[in-house]
């Protein structure tokens, strides 16, 4: 029934994770910072398909600040502009969220803030060395849309 179907989905969204869902940061499309954006950059950038790039600094994990495709409109690749003039200028907010972030409130999360994307992290404890925060990777609200749709086709 319909009222089972709507729990079912409600179950996956009040149990799975972001971890569940993300992005691995191995298979994020990224920039370094120190990126030119001359012809060859702003090519790549049109090729990867995405709307957004997370900018990182010296490491992958390092992750900074997110471009938008949509900020490219008005650059002239001849300019050679530097990624940072961009980031800067429009400076779109970066969200984190830890691992163990449920669906549920990922979902809310992204209905209440203006970006649908935000950078997975957790805190590291293996080791001897201090606890850290390592980046996992990236979830989009196009991923959570895709998981309750998965859990109700399941449950047919
Ligand atoms: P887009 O608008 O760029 O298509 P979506 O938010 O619709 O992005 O997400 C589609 C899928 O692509 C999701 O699985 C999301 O995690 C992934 N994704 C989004 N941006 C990137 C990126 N820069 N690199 C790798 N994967 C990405």
């Amino acid at each position: 029934s319909e009222f089972v179907k709507e729990e079912f989905s409600r179950g996956t969204l009040r149990t799975k994770t972001v971890e569940d869902i993300l992005t691995p940061l191995k298979d994020c499309f990224m920039l370094p910072s120190s990126a030119v954006l001359d012809f060859s950059t702003m090519s790549e950038i049109m090729q990867c398909g995405y709307t957004r790039v997370p900018i990182y600094e010296e490491e992958r994990s390092n992750i900074v600040e997110i471009l938008y495709v949509k900020d490219l409109a008005l650059v002239d690749p001849d300019d050679c502009t530097p990624m940072t003039t961009i980031t800067k200028f429009y400076n779109h907010p970066l969200h984190f969220v830890f691992n163990d972030t449920k669906l549920d409130a990922m979902l809310e999360e992204f209905k209440k803030g203006n970006s649908h994307m935000a950078i997975v992290q957790k805190v590291n404890n293996e080791g001897e060395g201090d606890p850290f925060y390592e980046v996992l990777g990236l979830v989009t609200l196009e991923d959570v849309i895709e998981e309750i749709i998965k859990s109700e086709i399941l449950d047919e």
